[in-house]
C-alpha cells in the first residue's frame, strides 16, 4: 500500500494566551516533557529576574540560568551547563535572542527545549533556526524545532513595544518570501513545498488586514500564531525559504553594510515591500499589493522608506545592490532582476516617490 500521508515535526502544545507562564508546570508534566521535574530554565538580561520569580512556584525543582546575550558562544556555554547537569528539558523565556541561544544550547545537549516568548519580536518563537552572533557578524544556525510554545500576553504588553510591532514586519514578509519561491520554481525548476507555502502565506494573509494593532489581545494572539506558523513553514520545508526571500537578503545587506539601523522584522518589513515594488514595476505584477503592504506597515508604525530606517536612498540602493550575497544560492526577485547600481538607484527614488506619499 502506498504511503498516502507525510509525517511532520510539530510542537505538542502551542499556548497563546494572558497567564499561560502559570500553566508552565502543568505542561512539562501533561505533556511527559519533564516527568521528574529537573527543569532548567534560561532567561534574559531584560525581564529574566521578574520572570524567574514568576515561574519559580510552578516548577518544583528548577535550575535558572542567566543567558547575557546571542552568541554562538553565550548559546555553547549555556549548552555545556545544560549538559553538566542532566535535565530532562530547558525552557527558554524571553525574547527572540534568549530564544535563540536556548534552542542552539538545547540541541548541543540534545534535550527538548520550551519556547517561552514574552514579546514578538520575529518569527524565531517556533522555528528550527537559530540567530547568533559570531565574530564576522550574525548567522543562521539549524536547530532542533520547540517541543511546546508558550506565548504569554501579559508580558507581550508589557515588552517594548517597538519590538512587538516588529513581529508584524517578519510576518508580513512571507508574502515577498512565497513570491520568491514561487518565481524560483519557475525560472529554476526549484522544488517548491505547497503544504509549506500555504502556511506561510496564510499567516500573513490573516495579518494583513486587521484592523486592530498590538493593544488588542485578538490582534497579538494573530500575530503569535503567525509567528507560530511561520516557523513550523520553515520546517516543514526543511529550509528557511517560506519566510525568507528577497525581502530578508535586503534585510542581512543592510545588517552588513550598515550595522545597527533597526531590527529584524522591521527591517523584513522594508524589505518586503520593496522587492513587491520591484514586482509592480519589473514583472508588471498588480501594484496593489504593493499599496496594501505598505499601509499596513504604515498602520503599526513600522518603517517603510529608507529615511525611516536612517539611510539615505543611495545607501539602501547600495544595500539592495549588494543583498544576492547575503544568501548564495538563494534564488529571488533581486536574484532575477540582478540589478546594477544605476538601476537600483533609479528604481530607490521611484519607490520613495510612489510609497513615500
Ligand atoms: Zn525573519
Amino acid at each position: 500500500m502506498p504511503l498516502l500521508a507525510r509525517m511532520l515535526t510539530a510542537p505538542l502544545s502551542i499556548d497563546v494566551r494572558r497567564g499561560a507562564i502559570a500553566a508552565l508546570g502543568e505542561l512539562l508534566a501533561d505533556r511527559r516533557i519533564a516527568t521528574e521535574g529537573r527543569v532548567a530554565v534560561a532567561v534574559g538580561r531584560g525581564q529574566g529576574d521578574q520572570i524567574a520569580e514568576h515561574v519559580r512556584p510552578t516548577l518544583q525543582d528548577c535550575e535558572v540560568f542567566r543567558v547575557d546575550g546571542a552568541s554562538v558562544d553565550d548559546a555553547v556555554g549555556l549548552g555545556s551547563r545544560l549538559r553538566g547537569g542532566s535535565y530532562e528539558a530547558v525552557i527558554g523565556i524571553g525574547g527572540g535572542r534568549t530564544i535563540d541561544a536556548t534552542k542552539y544550547a538545547a540541541t548541543l545537549a540534545g534535550i527538548p527545549m520550551v519556547s517561552v516568548a514574552t514579546n514578538l519580536s520575529h518569527d524565531g518563537i517556533c522555528s528550527p533556526v537559530a540567530s547568533l552572533e559570531h565574530e564576522h557578524g550574525k548567522g543562521s544556525f539549524g536547530v532542533v524545532m520547540p517541543i511546546a510554545v508558550v506565548v504569554d500576553l501579559d508580558y507581550v504588553h508589557a515588552a517594548p513595544k517597538r519590538l512587538v510591532r516588529s513581529g508584524v514586519g517578519d510576518v508580513l514578509s512571507n508574502l515577498s518570501a512565497v513570491a520568491d519561491w514561487e518565481l524560483s520554481h519557475r525560472e529554476q525548476g526549484d522544488p517548491i513545498d505547497r503544504l509549506a507555502l500555504t502556511l506561510a502565506r496564510n499567516a500573513a494573509e490573516a495579518l494583513i488586514f486587521q484592523p486592530e494593532s498590538i493593544g488588542s489581545d485578538r490582534f497579538l494572539t494573530v500575530l503569535a500564531e503567525g509567528l507560530v506558523l511561520s516557523g513550523m513553514a520553515m520546517s516543514f520545508a526543511g529550509s528557511s525559504r517560506p519566510a525568507s526571500g528577497g525581502d530578508h537578503e535586503i534585510l542581512h545587506s543592510v545588517d552588513q553594510l550598515f550595522p545597527g539601523t533597526a531590527n529584524h522584522g522591521e527591517l523584513a518589513g522594508v524589505g518586503a515591500a520593496f522587492c513587491f515594488f520591484l514586482r509592480h514595476e519589473f514583472l508588471d505584477e498588480d501594484p496593489a499589493r504593493t499599496r496594501t503592504i505598505a499601509d499596513c506597515l504604515r498602520r503599526h508604525r513600522l518603517p517603510l522608506l529608507p529615511k525611516d530606517i536612517g539611510l539615505s536612498d543611495e545607501q539602501f540602493a547600495r544595500a539592495v545592490v549588494h543583498a544576492p550575497q547575503t544568501r548564495p544560492g538563494r534564488y529571488t526577485i533581486l536574484e532575477y532582476l540582478s540589478l546594477d547600481e544605476s538601476t537600483a538607484g533609479k528604481a530607490v527614488s521611484e519607490y520613495v516617490r510612489v510609497i513615500g506619499h
